[in-house]
């Protein structure tokens, strides 16, 4: 899962992409409304962490564009404490949550997954797809036998992403722009790699290869 990170106080910010990178999340971070609303209508984002006071340009402003373009992200806001009118205004702008700052990073984590899961997979519960179940606390992934199987950080993103897309064509690029951030160097073929490693732990047929098209995880939605 990939997610923009809107925020001009950047100890913040930085605080926030280093625990969201161990939670198993590719973030680019933005500082101003300009670039977070140039980012977050170029790239696909499965969601969106904004705060409201933002150099350039505020960002209601940017959230009510987005929705305008029928940018549907998932778009989490930061308030000011015990500001009861930014929320409402928030929500009328299109937000779909809240966090008043200052928040622990828990805080954000666990909304951040409600909602991506909300928007992905109408499913609120543990993702549990094809036999396997993916354990998000421990970055691993358990089979209907009780077997646990660790994942690496990329392995992990990977999996979770397709997880929320079974039966779906997906190809190596909409991978590589789900799974890594903006600035890392995204060579679609090491996606390859990575399904195979996958393929090693979990089994081959868990992921098919559609030839020329992409792969395709679990078994086909009915
Ligand atoms: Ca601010």
């Amino acid at each position: 899962m990939r997610v923009l990170v809107v925020e001009d106080d950047l100890p913040l910010s930085q605080q926030i992409k280093r625990d969201l990178h161990k939670e198993g999340f590719a973030v680019d971070l933005v500082d101003n409304g300009v670039d977070a609303e140039y980012m977050g209508a170029e790239e696909p984002y499965d969601a969106i962490i904004l705060d409201l006071g933002l150099p350039q340009r505020p960002g209601l402003e940017v959230l009510s564009h987005w929705r305008e373009q029928e940018n549907k992200v998932p778009v989490i806001i930061l308030t000011a404490r015990d500001a009861w009118h930014e929320k409402v205004d928030g929500f009328k702008a299109g937000a779909d949550d809240y966090l008043a700052k200052p928040f622990h990073i828990e805080e954000l984590v666990a909304r951040l997954n409600v909602l991506i899961r909300r928007s992905q997979t109408q499913d609120i519960g543990s993702l549990r797809v094809s036999g396997l179940k993916l354990d998000e606390a421990h970055q691993a992934v358990v089979d209907n036998s009780g077997t646990h199987f660790e994942l690496t950080g990329t392995e992990f993103r990977l999996l979770r992403y397709m997880m929320t897309h079974p039966g779906v064509v997906l190809s190596k690029s909409r991978l590589t722009e789900h799974v890594y951030d903006y600035n890392s160097d995204r060579d679609s073929n090491v996606i390859e790699v990575y399904i195979k490693r996958l393929r090693n732990k979990l089994g081959n047929e868990i992921i098919k290869t559609k030839r020329g098209q992409g792969y395709i995880f679990g078994k086909p939605s009915p």
